[in-house]
């Protein structure tokens, strides 16, 4: 099961390669009687009358001839429109047809020996038109006189013509703008999605979202809505399509800024930017709903201020972007290189294709910019996933962290009690304890030498065992000792293995030590020796066959660590919570109160003590304390 991410990550990549690889940009076209026509003669329509219909010009015009991808000589003052005149080649395909590519013009007419045979008119300013005229074999050799009227800047043919096969031309025709349409179609799914989860989240973290998927969503519409696809297939809408290429237009470079700030911080130039384009969207707005209203009037402003002035912000706004995440990148923030990658794909091929397209005047059609916004799109979503996922760590740290410290206060508390009653109830039998010594001393001075003065004696010692127990009780409830030394690890641990060995050997288990010389701590010897026996007991008597203790001291930094490590039955983690609270114990004959009294000892000196321990398997206790120099003198 733990390697089904892995499988699962291997396919996706797979799946990623066999796509590109299906795409359209490296498919091989299959193509068998395709014939591409790559001249053809322009003359410039000057001698038209508004309202008429256009008639065939006579070959005695000045016809200027023009090759495939070539731009056509500047337009003429007063004109807006133009002749284009080809000769088809040799038909042989079963049901001839020509494909052009793309024409620009609002109306275009087609006319062959004189008749009209194709016309198209839009009210609208989408100038890119994709033809497909069906012919016939005898027009083999024929000329075919084409005419394109638009008051825009560009006019005349930009995309290929081929004539062949109609079903094949069919599939050439469409093949393209599909993928266009499939492309922003997911980026408007993705952006809905993105918009969709937003609901589920909190400011900060929804507004970046909700810029990035502004962001997506632009994208998408301008990769849908630009292609003629469906200007072609759907023409009702198409001024719709023209609104809503504007508005993402105008939404893109203002939620671009915005979402960049968000992840790189505020940075001054990109919100004064951000701001700017804002401002300049707005305005553009504006001037588009004036134009509209005044059907074209002012389509020369709108023009110059939305696609050329806007157009150029977008590549400065570009630039500064890659700039600042590329600073940001630098400095080593993963975030930012991840961003800078997949943006640098999307900077680089739409900054140099807006060059390209404003410097053959329009005459270009944008297309590998696509490839560089999936690229962009999949590091951004990187982004926002690497952030969720670390909030997710983050949540279930602090919840970790909480418990922890819960258990910790609960503990803390129930000794705090414990010491208090252990305290006062210590104090209140010392007192008549003292009292019936006194009075038993008085006794046993004015009796005689013989049996009862023996009894006295030992009455009189057992009550100093008793207060002696209470004042070592005390010490535990409240260890705060009085008498502190430097203690020798050595030393110490020598005694105290002297006390357990013979525990140890009856339980048939073995200990050993490997504890150099000269380390020394500040403590009491005899707290000392009670905090580690009890650490050693538990460990013995957790032993099964061929148990093993094994202690080892050694310094680091400026600290003294003590390992204590069985292979005995070890604990759970809810165990391992637990220990230390006073009276828990899991033993039959447990008191529940040996690691109580150790915590406290080891924390009075200043120390740590941590547990690690597998069920089965065994248990390893952790006790650092500060180290003191071995031979400076002990104080009490
Ligand atoms: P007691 O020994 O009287 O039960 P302690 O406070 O010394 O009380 O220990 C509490 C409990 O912690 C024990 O009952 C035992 O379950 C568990 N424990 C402590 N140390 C170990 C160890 N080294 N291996 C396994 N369990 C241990
Ligand atoms: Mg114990």
């Amino acid at each position: 099961m733990k390697y089904m991410p892995k499988i699962a990550a291997v396919f996706w990549i797979l799946l990623l390669l066999a796509a590109a690889a299906a795409s359209p940009a490296s498919a091989s076209r299959v193509v068998s009687n395709v014939q591409t026509i790559t001249k053809w003669d322009m003359l410039w329509d000057t001698a038209r009358q508004e309202g008429s219909l256009p008639a065939p010009p006579s070959d005695q015009e000045e016809w200027e001839t023009i090759g495939s991808n070539e731009v056509a000589g500047n337009k003429p003052s007063g004109s807006s429109s133009a002749w284009i005149r080809m000769v088809l080649p040799e038909l042989t395909a079963e049901t001839p047809a020509i494909l052009l590519e793309n024409i620009y013009g609002k109306h275009v007419i087609i006319y062959k020996d004189g008749i009209i045979v194709y016309e198209s008119f839009r009210s609208y300013n989408y100038e890119q038109n994709k033809i497909l005229l069906p012919l016939e074999r005898e027009d083999s050799g024929k000329r075919l006189y084409i005419w394109a009227d638009s008051r825009l800047d560009r006019l005349g043919i930009s995309g290929e013509v081929m004539t062949g096969e109609q079903r094949e031309l069919l599939g050439i025709m469409i093949r393209k703008d599909v993928f266009d349409v499939i492309l922003g179609s997911a980026f408007i799914l993705i952006a809905l999605t993105l918009a969709i989860c937003s609901i589920f989240l909190f400011q900060p973290n929804r507004s970046v979202w909700l810029s990035l998927c502004t962001v997506i969503m632009a994208i998408g519409v301008l990769v849908v809505t630009y292609p003629p696809f469906l200007f072609t297939f759907y023409r009702e809408y198409g001024e719709m399509y023209l609104i809503l290429f504007d508005m993402a237009l105008f939404l893109l470079p203002p939620s671009l800024a915005l979402f960049f700030e968000q992840i790189l911080g505020d940075i001054v130039y990109i919100r004064r930017f951000r701001k700017w384009l804002t401002f300049y969207s707005i305005a553009c707005f504006l001037i588009m709903i004036v134009n509209w209203l005044t059907m074209d009037r002012y389509y020369w402003l709108y023009y110059g201020v939305s696609v050329t002035l806007l157009g150029l912000q977008l590549m400065a706004l570009l630039i500064c972007l890659m700039v600042a995440s590329l600073k940001r990148a630098w400095k080593g923030d993963r975030e930012a290189i991840i961003l800078s990658v997949g943006f640098a794909c999307f900077a680089v091929t739409s900054v140099s294709e807006l060059f390209w397209f404003y410097i053959r005047q329009g005459h270009y059609n944008l297309f590998l910019w696509k490839w560089g916004v999936i690229g962009f799109v999949i590091s951004v979503i990187t982004i926002l996933g690497r952030r969720l996922a670390e909030k997710h760590r983050q949540v279930v740290q602090y919840s970790q962290e909480l418990e922890m410290f819960n258990n910790e206060l609960q503990r803390s508390e129930k000794m705090e009690i414990i010491s208090d009653l252990a305290a006062s109830v210590a104090h209140e039998v010392r007192n008549p304890l003292q009292v019936t010594r006194g009075f038993l001393q008085l006794l046993s001075s004015k009796e005689e030498e013989g049996k009862n003065k023996d009894y006295l004696k030992i009455a009189l010692e057992e009550l100093d065992r008793a207060s002696n127990i209470i004042t070592d009780f005390l010490t535990f409830a409240k260890p705060e000792f009085e008498q502190t030394k430097i203690l020798h690890i050595d030393d110490e641990f020598r005694h105290i293995e002297g006390i357990i060995s013979p525990m140890a050997n009856l339980q048939g288990g073995k200990i050993s030590m490997e504890i150099p010389e000269g380390l020394a701590i500040k403590g009491n010897s005899s707290k000392f020796k009670q905090a580690f026996i009890n650490v050693i007991k538990n460990s013995i008597e957790a032993l099964r066959d061929e148990g093993q203790i094994h202690i080892r001291a050694y310094s680091s930094g400026d600290e003294v660590y003590i390992h204590i490590r069985d292979n005995g039955e070890g604990m759970d983690a809810q165990t391992l919570i637990r220990l230390g609270e006073p009276y828990f114990s899991n033993k039959t004959k447990g008191t529940g109160l040996g690691m109580m009294v150790t915590f406290r000892i080891i924390e009075a000196m200043d120390g740590r003590i941590t547990f690690t321990s597998a069920k089965g398997i065994g248990t390893e206790a952790t006790v650092r304390f500060p180290a003191a120099s071995s031979d400076s003198a002990p104080e009490s």
